[in-house]
């Protein structure tokens, strides 16, 4: 299916700048100098890597890769590996300073990480992927390792590709490291509970969120953009917990029903087309006016900048939880806290995908496995006790959540340096 230009697909401003201001806004709420930003604005080290890849019809070409650590204070390097044409230096250094502060928000004793491949991965086959894959691992050998830096998927990656970065990493070292990367296949470390996690992760802050005003899940109309590993599974728990889904759409288009769409039929078109554009008993929307929609929350679970200062004029939703990492500008941020619109930001919304991520790299570290009860209440208590610091902390400081989430990462960041003092 070719992806036709959706409004959504507009320049976005960069997601780096977004990431400078919102750590720009948390520095100035903690009082920090010059030096002290700077160094938090910083990456910490960056690897940038050529990617030769012999395609399945003889033919070379050569890729682009990346490996950025924003932040190693807290403990070894942790985040995402994304496949996406458009994926540069400054969008992985963006995502990597996110993860810094997402890790911390959740308090996990790690720091934050990104790498990328500028590659659409729709136009390779499986076996070319794989070899993208371990030629991009053996090229960033030496920055990753379970103390160092543990990988995860993210867009246009998932566990097979983790699975092929442990063997690498594995058969390099010599023997089987499981704890190198996180969301790999259950039957070589993975963890039960990873593949849903960052969705559960969502329906909980989104929980906690309503809860606050008094507000179950099953009183709430939402629409949901993006229909991938996070989009969907929070659209399935939705659902389940008796929400009503009257929107969702990936990068080919959207799907309305007035009456809510019926989920367990959607899942099951897209399982068979690989899009949920033609579902049956639907009204076809676009992904700008997805985010227009007079429901009760969004949900933005794709890309990056997609609620910038004009689609946030436009938002109905009383609700926005960022399931996606920065799809909300600063000037549309601003917009959005102007019009008293509740932004549970990505930092804290999406990390129960890091949550279990973490659970993953502490059950390979021991070969012990939990039981999957045991990483659902764990993951709940986790997001819960999350939102509850953020949310008292915005409260108490007449803060919007962003800010104080951000607030409290930072200072944790910002500590670790502090007692660890300046080498040498
Ligand atoms: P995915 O590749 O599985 O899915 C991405 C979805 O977004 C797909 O449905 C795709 O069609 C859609 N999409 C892509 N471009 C779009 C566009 N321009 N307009 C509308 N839809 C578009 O990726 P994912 O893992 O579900 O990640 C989604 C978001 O969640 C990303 O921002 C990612 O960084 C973030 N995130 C993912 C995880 C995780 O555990 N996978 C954890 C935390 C945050």
């Amino acid at each position: 299916m070719t992806a036709p230009v959706t409004p959504v697909d507009k320049p976005r401003p960069s997601p780096l700048a977004t990431a400078h201001a919102q750590l720009a806004g948390a520095v100035e709420i903690l009082g920090y100098s010059s030096g002290l930003h700077e160094m938090l604005a910083t990456s910490r080290r960056e690897i940038n890597v050529a990617i030769p890849l012999r395609r399945d019809d003889g033919s070379t070409e050569l890729l682009r890769g990346y490996r950025i650590q924003h932040n190693i204070s807290r403990g070894p390097g942790k985040g995402g590996l994304r496949y996406a044409p458009n994926v540069d230096p400054d969008e992985v250094r963006a995502l990597a300073m996110l993860m810094t502060w997402k890790c911390a928000v959740v308090d996990l004793p790690y720091g934050g990480a990104k790498g990328g491949v500028t590659i659409d991965p729709r136009n390779y086959s499986k076996l070319e992927l794989e070899r993208v894959t371990r030629r991009y691992t053996s090229e960033i050998m030496p920055m990753i390792g379970p103390e160092r830096d543990i990988m995860a998927p993210d867009i246009g990656t998932d566990e097979q590709t983790m699975a092929w970065v442990m063997d690498t990493y594995s058969v390099n070292k010599g023997y089987t490291i499981p704890a190198v990367t996180t969301g790999k296949p259950l039957s070589v470390g993975g963890s039960l509970g990873r593949a849903t996690a960052t969705s559960r992760g969502v329906v909980h802050a989104m929980k906690a969120a309503l809860a606050d005003a008094g507000v179950g899940l099953n009183e709430v109309r939402v629409a949901i953009q993006g229909f991938g590993k996070v989009g969907s599974h929070a659209t399935r728990f939705l659902a389940e917990a008796g929400s009503t889904v009257l929107a969702v759409s990936d990068q080919y288009g959207g799907v309305y029903d007035a009456n809510g769409l019926d989920v367990s039929s959607l899942l099951a078109h897209v399982k068979q087309t690989g899009s949920v554009v033609g579902f049956a008993d639907s009204d076809p929307i676009d992904n700008t006016a997805l985010l227009a929609l007079d429901v009760d929350v969004l949900i933005p679970a794709a890309v990056e900048g997609v609620l910038d200062e004009e689609t946030a004029a436009t938002v109905k939703a009383r609700w926005v939880i960022e399931a996606a990492n920065g799809p909300t500008t600063s000037a549309g941020d601003q917009v959005l806290a102007d019009r008293g619109i509740i932004v549970v930001p990505d930092i804290l919304a999406n990390a129960g995908g890091v949550v279990v991520s973490y659970f993953e790299w502490v059950q390979a570290n021991q070969a012990y496995w939990w039981t999957e009860h045991e990483i659902e209440e764990r993951l709940e208590q986790r997001m819960l006790q999350a939102y509850a610091t953020v949310a008292q902390a915005a409260r108490a400081d007449g803060h919007t959540l962003r800010d104080a989430a951000l607030t409290i990462g930072v200072r944790r960041v910002a500590e670790a340096h502090q007692i660890r003092g300046l080498y040498p």
